[in-house]
């Protein structure tokens, strides 16, 4: 029997991490997890009950109670809390500009870490593998995972992907609009996280000249490449 493949791929806003690890998912079979959106599921838990986000005690306290339920199928990935699906709700600009308050909550990552954990390995071995995407599976969720990939593209590069994704434009008003769900978010998730380089044994692989065909491509030769050495 062969050990599932589980797979990490850390990367800033922007980078592609979410699309591409779902389609290095698909290509391998495998399931797929997509630990920023437990962060936003709690996000929008904490400003639908009204909780003061700067009152580290009560978030922390929310993240233990949330009754959070993923689901990993990379063609179809769900998010619900007690039942609400809330997959578009956590995307909206208003839960993106309040994450990072909850993120750099020490409690709640403690928290949220744990259960990734527990799904990655849930995961691995019900579907023989995993890709685990989000801005710390590197390096403390998975350390140990087959392979560690951080996925990085310059910061203009970044810029110019969300705003088409969120303003289906790229002109320069759109791009200062995206400013703060990339460049400010990435600093202030950066005090709890490292994402921005590579730590030891994980492989860097920089998108900023690549579509996103060559991006799943360049992440694909790189699990060839580790899985056979
Ligand atoms: O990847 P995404 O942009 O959906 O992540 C949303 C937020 O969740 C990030 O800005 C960060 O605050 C938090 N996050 C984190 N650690 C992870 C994944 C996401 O702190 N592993």
């Amino acid at each position: 029997m062969t050990a599932p493949l589980t797979i990490a791929i850390d990367g800033p806003s922007g980078s592609g991490k979410s699309s591409v690890s779902r389609a290095v998912a698909r290509h391998l079979g495998v399931g797929f997890l997509d630990t920023g959106a437990m962060y936003r599921a709690l996000t929008w838990w904490c400003l639908e009950r009204g909780l003061d986000l700067t009152d580290a005690d009560a978030v922390a306290a929310a993240a233990r109670d949330l009754p959070l339920d993923v689901g990993t199928d990379p063609d179809a990935p769900t998010v619900s809390v007690d039942g609400t699906d809330v997959s578009a709700a956590i995307r909206t600009t208003r839960v993106s500009t309040k994450v990072s308050a909850v993120a750099t909550n020490l409690e709640v990552r403690a928290e949220l870490q744990q259960r990734q954990r527990d799904l990655v390995a849930r995961i691995a071995r019900e579907t023989g593998g995993v890709v685990a995407e989000g801005r710390d599976i590197t390096t403390v969720v998975a350390p140990d995972a087959s392979v560690r990939v951080l996925l990085t593209a310059s910061e203009e590069a970044r810029l110019r992907r969300r705003s088409a994704e969120l303003h289906g434009a790229t002109d320069a008003a759109a791009v200062e609009a995206t400013r703060d769900q990339v460049v400010r978010r990435d600093r202030d998730d950066s005090t709890v996280s490292t994402f921005t380089e590579a730590a030891p044994g994980v492989v860097l692989v920089d998108t900023s000249d690549l579509d996103f065909e060559q991006s799943v491509a360049a992440v694909l030769e790189v699990v060839a490449a580790e899985t056979a050495s």
